[in-house]
């Protein structure tokens, strides 16, 4: 049994770059790509001085005197013409500064009367002007490597005139659902079965983590069926996810087939929920791939499979896209009620996290049960309890690892049926 820092690091160390690829920003999906290359301005931007406002282009040393209003520069027009003292020329915003002009005065302070502009303040030199560079010299460093693409990212990129960069290759990851009990959710469900969640749950978390996933199914209980299933993930994937038969029962199958496919590097984590997680790696000819496949065996019951993910599957997602930060935040948190902690293990609690009176505020969201996937609605947050006997009373502060947005205060979880554990 390996302990949660040590299964993240062995994980960490096998996991490799994905190669590059080029994308078109402006008409491919780019958000969520994690950029691979630094991109710099080329040009100062912006390129020429410009109103910051709509006003009038004069010259500052003239005060407060009246002056002649001889001309009106739009954005997009090149002036050619020159402010002289005891000129002024109307102006847009993001429109050249004409020569001689040193300052800008916003239309709200001026009063023009017949190509007369009366002017209520006055200004110093570079009021209201735009200086080239200003907002982006040249050399200067955008985006650099590492960086996801959101709005803002995007934006520069078509700002400095980057519609094609490159990014990393997204993970492509293989989710194998295993279980003789096991039935797709739209169809007829035997008794004693149960519904995939699993999969679907695993591949919503794949593609937030900026996978694509990959379903290969439900495999039944039969080494057979499992080892194929596996084999068509190494043809095809970087990653594979399956879920269930990794615990002690006969026909829990995995971690045989894991070991005897390729190595096992871990096969218990002292950790809760996610006891049996399993880590592997698997060789295959370099024309596949040149890495081996990244092999995780997560538990069957679904938050034991969804917080697994979270704490060892999603920040291997991160780094092999080369995300210059894959771990989520870790955070301080203070208890809104008593947290019992597991006797043995670390356990991850579900737990709904708000900014109450300048502190970050938890609250568990009820019964935190390995098969009741209702402890995960609503939670933003991992809380880290570790193992002990004693339990943390109101006021406590606990580490927690923050999975989603702050909640507003007050919030618990959205479940209706959410007890304190
Ligand atoms: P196992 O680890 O295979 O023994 O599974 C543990 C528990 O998780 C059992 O109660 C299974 O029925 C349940 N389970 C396994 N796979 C899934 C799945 N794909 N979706 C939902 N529940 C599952
Ligand atoms: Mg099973």
């Amino acid at each position: 049994m390996v302990s949660i820092d040590e299964a993240q690091r062995l994980i960490r160390e096998r996991v490799t770059l994905l190669g590059v690829e080029e994308i078109d920003v402006l008409r491919d999906a780019a958000a969520g790509r994690v950029l691979a290359e630094d991109v710099y301005g080329v040009e100062p931007l912006p390129d020429a001085p410009k109103a910051a406002v709509d006003g009038y282009a004069l010259r500052s040393a003239d005060g407060s005197a009246p002056r002649r209003v001889i001309a009106e520069v739009t954005a997009g027009a090149t002036p050619g013409l020159r402010v002289e003292p005891g000129t002024a020329v109307r102006i847009m915003t993001g429109a050249p500064i004409p020569d001689g002009a040193d300052a800008v005065i916003a239309v709200e302070y001026t009063d023009e009367r017949d190509s007369v502009l009366i002017v209520q303040r006055t200004l110093r030199a570079g009021d209201n002007i735009h200086t080239v560079g200003q907002d982006i010299a040249v050399g200067q460093l955008v985006l650099a490597r590492g960086t996801t693409l959101g709005a803002a990212e995007i934006g520069l990129l078509a700002t400095v005139g980057r519609a094609r960069v490159m990014v990393y290759r997204r993970p492509v990851v293989a989710v194998l659902a295993t279980g003789d009990e096991v039935y797709e959710p739209d169809g007829e469900v035997f008794p004693g079965g149960v519904r995939d969640s699993n999969r679907y749950a695993l591949m919503a978390a794949v593609r937030e983590a900026g996978g694509l996933a990959l379903s290969l199914g439900i495999a039944r209980d039969d080494v057979n069926v499992q080892r194929a299933a596996i084999l068509a993930a190494l043809d095809q994937a970087d990653v594979l996810l399956t879920s269930g038969g990794v615990s002690m029962g006969t026909r829990d199958l995995i971690k045989p087939l894991l070991a005897e496919l390729g190595t096992v590097h871990f096969g218990r984590i002292a950790f809760k929920p996610g006891k049996p997680t399993t880590f592997a790696t698997i060789e295959r000819p370099a024309s596949v791939r040149s890495a081996p496949l990244l092999a995780f065996g997560l538990p069957g019951y679904p938050v034991s499979s969804l917080v697994s993910f979270e704490v060892f599957v999603r920040p291997a997602l991160r780094r092999l896209q080369g995300d210059a930060h894959p771990e989520r935040p870790y955070v301080r948190v203070t208890l809104c009620e008593p947290i019992r902690p597991s006797a043995d293990r670390p356990e991850y609690q579900r737990a709904v996290v708000s900014w109450e009176n300048g502190r970050l505020m938890a609250r568990s969201t009820g019964r935190q049960g390995s098969s009741r996937l209702l402890s995960m609605l609503g939670a933003n947050a991992l809380l880290i309890v570790p193992a002990g006997m004693t339990p943390y009373a109101a006021g406590a502060e606990l580490d927690a690892l923050m999975t989603g947005h702050l909640a507003p205060p007050g919030a618990s979880s959205g479940s209706s049926s959410a007890q304190p554990s």
